[in-house]
């Protein structure tokens, strides 16, 4: 029967990098509705169906985690224990290995999914009272390419644009981005504005007819992972075409000679060959993006998860900055986000490769600026591990002890088998998670019961630097506790150990204590480094990282976003409000305020085809599910668009080989294997098949697709090539 509501509170959505405000309705126990915010910019009262479905995938507590749990040995069962039990075994365990081994033998793996004030509290437990930058995250595998290549061509991280450049584009480009699933809420925006505007243009670029590719002007199915190939082919036809825009380049940009020496090589006809698609097109493509009075490109995994991701990256910023494509209503590169909060990961310094605010670890001034805000003697300058290079540390026994938070490593890693025999190797592994059944808990040490969407509150920001409220709606269930709550409670256990080591112990109860710290360090220390009374307190002491940073948020508060609703940075203090579009004067971030191009070459993948693995493996993603299923998986409404996993090959190469539709497949390659039901499908090329990533070990004879795929990964950003695999395909 449908429950009235009795109150509603105003929240952000968990899933996609969007980031559209809703609406919770509860009856004052559990949450009975969810609608569109009409007040939120990001979305103004849209939703997909993903969001439509947040109300049912948030009541139930099936399949939640309640209680903490713990092992005394590897070979004993978990048993439910007291959260103080719990708290003082993580602080106890991580001070005693640190103490043994030294910091750099324990690490953190989170998520894009934490709110900025969760991720905020892990990154200064490991940057500032640990002493290790092993902090990294799943947004290592979604984004850290748009990353490194912002702060190459821009001198800093974040997109230039904002949504509203959707309504001004006449030519949108989407590199290996499917937003009609991925990012449905633009998606609808971009299909008003084309209809509003019918001369505008899309051009989309990948190697499958997705439901994005289906509705373009202009299809480039190029072969996998030849996208620099492509942007430099482009970029020299506008160069000897005299479509690039000289006064832009000589006002604003540097290194311009060396990419046109670059792409003079790339002629139409070579990039055309190498992409395997018709000269023709690649012209067209060209001509688009440079006549057009505003060309802006969608970006997203397709680009990024490579192994050269960041030159993929960097060779559609040379035909923006080329072109003159930026700094103005409807032109600019655009990265959208994957997840809801990976931007307010990278503002915190939530990975191995940043430290707080944008400074950099490897920028000694960057350095002690941060060890004085956080009142200690240093920051480590030794880079972190990030993901694959982390979880390779695990399974050779340098790093000791790994806490795992909001994420499911153990099915979302590329090769998989590698991430098993890790968490099986360490010594100690901490797991903290909403959700009990997912495959990393199996692992876990110390399960920590988290409470979810619905149930906490802080900050998130989208793809357009915009940061919303998430609030609580509703109590978690069982024992589950905020994220930022247990983390502050574990670092204050470790620094009252690392105190009492150093003798400094002081006498009386903590000030800030909330009831939270519990055991014997509540009564006995006060802490200094995590003192945070509440989630707001999280937020200021961010805000003040910021200040002066190209990130500056020094004007914005709680009740800044209480009363005007949701903001974009830079926000500094005095601002009347966010700034929407960055770089439209022309300069930009570097020393010099000019942007640099790079001259970047086309490199194949990582794993070619060979004889014995003769398919071109891709990954990707279905429209109503979302990442592991941990939530979308429990409302059967969303299973109807895409009932069960498939293998996708084109008809002709299953006729080759006597595949019929359903039949069982084992798809292998050199790392691991798994089966699924064949799906043919004209939508794959030939020689290439497609998997969804969603489903995991809980549902399947395996552990799902990253069975089969590789951890090579790009140079300068670390993250891994999940789209592409070499692998061969034989009967079940
Ligand atoms: Fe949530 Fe993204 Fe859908 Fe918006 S578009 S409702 S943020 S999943």
């Amino acid at each position: 029967p449908t429950v009235a509501p009795t109150a509603e509170v105003a929240s952000t959505c968990c899933y996609c990098g969007v980031g559209c405000g809703v609406l919770i309705e509860t009856d004052g126990r559990r949450i009975v509705g969810v609608r569109g915010d009409p007040d939120h910019p990001a979305n103004q009262g849209r939703l997909c169906s993903k969001g439509l479905a947040l109300a049912d995938s948030a009541r139930s507590a099936r399949g939640r985690l309640l209680h903490p749990e713990m092992r005394r040995a590897r070979a004993l069962p978990r048993e439910q224990v007291a959260w103080d039990a719990a708290l003082d075994e993580v602080a106890d365990r991580f001070a005693a290995i640190v103490a043994e081994h030294g910091p750099d033998a324990v690490a953190f793996y989170v998520s894009g999914q934490l709110l900025t004030e969760d991720y905020y509290l892990f990154n200064k437990l490991a940057k500032g009272l640990i002493g290790t930058n092993n902090i990294d995250t799943n947004s290592r595998l979604c984004m850290s390419t748009a990353v490194a290549a912002y702060k190459l061509a821009f001198g800093a991280d974040g997109p230039p644009g904002c949504y509203e450049d959707l309504d001004h584009a006449r030519t949108v480009l989407f590199a290996g981005s499917n937003a009609a699933w991925a990012h449905p809420v633009l998606f609808r925006r971009l299909e008003a504005a084309r209809a509003a505007h019918p001369g505008t243009r899309w051009i989309v670029v990948d190697p499958r007819v997705t439901d994005t590719a289906a509705m373009a002007d202009l299809h480039l199915r190029i072969q996998p992972g030849t996208d620099v190939a492509l942007f430099n082919g482009m970029l020299h036809h506008l160069i000897w075409e005299q479509h690039v825009d000289p006064a832009f380049i000589a006002a604003h940009t540097q290194g311009f000679d060396a990419l046109k020496q670059r792409v003079r090589d790339y002629t139409p006809r070579f990039a055309a060959e190498i992409c395997g698609i018709a000269e023709q097109d690649l012209l067209t493509a060209a001509q688009w993006f440079g006549e057009s009075p505003a060309s802006l490109s969608l970006y997203c995994m397709g680009l990024n998860q490579s192994s050269h991701g960041t030159d993929k990256n960097l060779a559609l910023i040379n035909l923006h900055l080329a072109s003159g494509q930026i700094g103005r209503p409807g032109a600019g590169p655009f990265s959208l986000t994957g997840q809801p909060n990976a931007m307010g990961g990278r503002e915190v310094g939530g990975m191995a490769t940043m430290l707080a605010a944008h400074r950099e670890i490897g920028n000694a001034d960057d350095r002690a600026e941060l060890a004085r805000l956080w009142g200690i003697d240093r920051v480590s300058d030794k880079p972190g591990l990030p993901a694959v290079a982390m979880f390779d540390a695990i399974a050779d026994g340098r790093i000791k002890a790994v806490w795992i938070a909001c994420t499911n490593p153990a099915h979302s890693m590329p090769d998989i088998g590698r991430v098993h025999e890790a968490l099986e190797t360490a010594e100690f592994v901490v797991v903290q998670d909403a959700f009990a059944g997912i495959d990393t808990a199996a692992y876990a040490d110390v399960l920590l019961p988290a409470a979810s969407w619905g149930e906490k509150s802080g900050t998130v920001t989208n793809s357009e630097r915009r940061i919303s409220r998430v609030r609580r709606a509703v109590d978690a269930p069982g024992e589950a506790r905020a994220d930022w709550r247990i983390v502050r409670d574990v670092a204050r256990r470790i620094e009252a150990r690392l105190a009492r080591g150093r003798g400094v112990e002081k006498a009386g109860r903590s000030a800030n204590g909330d009831g939270g710290i519990g055991g014997t360090d509540a009564v006995s220390f006060a802490s200094r480094l995590f003192a945070h009374d509440g989630v707001e307190a999280v937020f200021d002491e961010h805000r003040l990282l910021t200040e002066g940073r190209d990130l500056d948020i020094g004007g914005l508060s709680y009740a800044t976003l209480e009363r005007d609703g949701p903001q974009q940075w830079p926000y500094p203090a005095h601002a009347a409000a966010g700034q929407a579009r960055r770089y439209t004067d022309g300069v930009f971030a570097t020393p010099d305020g000019r942007a640099r191009f790079h001259a970047v070459d086309y490199l194949p993948v990582a794993e070619p085809i060979t004889a014995r693995f003769p398919f071109q493996l891709t990954t990707g993603r279905v429209r109503d599910q979302w990442h592991g299923m941990s939530r979308t998986g429990r409302v059967p409404g969303l299973a109807t668009h895409a009932p069960e996993p498939t293998l996708t090959m084109h008809p002709g190469d299953a006729l080759r080989r006597g595949f019929a539709d359903g039949e069982l497949l084992r798809i292998a390659s050199r790392r691991g294997a798994l089966v699924l039901p064949l799906a043919t499908s004209a939508d794959v090329s030939p020689g290439s098949v497609f998997a969804a990533m969603h489903w995991n070990g809980q549902m399947l004879n395996s552990g799902g697709i990253n069975e089969t795929t590789i951890g090579a990964v790009d140079p300068r950003a670390f993250q891994p090539e999940l789209k592409h695999a070499a692998v061969r395909i034989e009967r079940a």
